[in-house]
């Protein structure tokens, strides 16, 4: 049995969710819909699988994890309408 990361608890719990194309939700800001996305700790593609622990609440697995570049939200100020402009000539 495996135990906890944090508090080495062996009240681990799983799940494995098969949700397909049938998601929805945000990551640091940025929505999305579809199929569970990858590279954020809770599986991907048809399912979200998670090991979670019941004394701690500790999501089992490597972290931190970088935000995946397709959620990293641009910051507002940086958006140069001039140069956006200047690329559709
Ligand atoms: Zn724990």
């Amino acid at each position: 049995m495996s135990k906890c990361q944090r508090c080495a608890s062996e009240r681990i719990c799983s799940i494995y969710a098969k949700s397909s194309d049938l998601n929805s939700g945000d990551i640091a800001g940025v929505e999305f819909d579809g199929y569970v996305p990858h590279d954020v700790g809770i599986g991907g593609g048809d399912s979200v699988e998670i090991d979670w622990c019941l004394q701690c609440g500790h999501i089992q697995g490597e972290w931190p994890i970088e935000t995946p570049a397709q959620y990293v939200k641009e910051p507002e100020e940086a958006f140069d309408f001039d140069d956006f402009f200047k690329k559709e000539e």
